[in-house]
């Protein structure tokens, strides 16, 4: 008897480079305007009519927007809010004016009630406070445990950047070069970093916060199965420049006025007709 032939070796199957998030995002921006055409504009259109086209205007300065934003972490924005008014006043740079001489200035798209447009802190002795004081004055904001050497980190950071604590440096920088800048600092992640970019220097970004994340979702603007983080690419394959802050104030209005996170109001939403949440079938 002739042993069996052995079978032949085949070559190793060699395996594909996986694709950058930036090349998945563009394809699905892709498919998205084969499948279902004019989605984004018809959303942003009927939210804008609705709600009004929100026009870009700077709302802090950009370091205390990045502490602003810190802040809001995990958190309401009216206890973020009351934070940052604390380190105001426990940090001092220049005089307290008058009781009741500043109202607070509301922000497009802001869950609290804003803020009075004071100076900064004081951001050297912010940044030098014992840990378990800073932590005491920012609680009200809630997660002060991780907030305080949080805020700490960052304006660390740019301190060692160049001996102040400004950001100026990354105003007309590429977009996604400044957002990796201030994502390298612990505790900043790309939603931060975003914000602080776009509402500071109008830097053309998209943060995608949970609102934002839950209304793009459930319409079917991003793909089911994406993360918050993942999403931030989605738009920017999706969205011109110019568009935005537009989309992100947009969104957020949206799903805190009308798409809440339980019992969305679909009855009164204007854009039910094309959303996969009310209706699976939407084109
Ligand atoms: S139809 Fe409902 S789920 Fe869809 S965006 Fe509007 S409120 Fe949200």
């Amino acid at each position: 008897m002739t042993p069996a032939a052995s079978p032949k070796p085949t070559p190793k199957a060699r395996s594909k480079p996986k694709p950058s998030p930036e090349k998945i995002a563009r394809t699905w921006a892709h498919q998205l305007e084969t499948k279902r055409p004019g989605l984004l504009p018809f959303v942003l259109d009927r939210l804008a009519e609705a709600n009004g086209r929100p026009v870009w205007r700077p709302r802090l300065d950009p370091v205390s927007e990045l502490v602003l934003t810190i802040l809001t972490a995990n958190s309401a924005d009216i206890n973020a809010e009351v934070a940052f008014a604390a380190l105001r006043e426990t940090y001092p740079s220049a005089p307290r004016p008058p009781d009741g001489a500043l109202e607070p200035q509301s922000w497009p798209g802001w869950g609290g009630v804003g803020l009075p447009d004071l100076p900064a802190p004081d951001w050297t002795a912010v940044e030098s406070a014992p840990i378990p004081e800073l932590t005491d004055v920012i609680r009200p904001g809630g997660l002060a445990n991780q907030k305080a050497p949080r805020v700490q980190a960052a304006l660390h950071a740019l301190a060692a950047n160049g001996g102040s604590h400004s950001l100026e440096f990354l105003r007309g920088r590429p977009p996604l070069e400044a957002r990796d800048w201030l994502s390298a600092i612990p505790g900043i992640g790309k939603k931060t970093a975003s914000v602080v970019l776009l509402f500071s220097f109008g830097t053309p970004l998209m943060p995608v916060d949970r609102h934002v994340f839950r209304v793009s979702q459930r319409i079917g603007l991003i793909p089911e199965k994406s993360d918050p983080d993942a999403a931030h690419d989605y738009y920017l394959a999706m969205l011109a420049p110019e568009q935005m802050y537009e989309a992100h104030v947009s969104l957020i209005t949206h799903g805190r006025r009308t798409c809440h996170a339980r019992n969305p109001d679909c009855e009164h939403c204007p854009v039910a007709p094309r959303c996969r949440y009310f209706d699976p079938k939407a084109e």
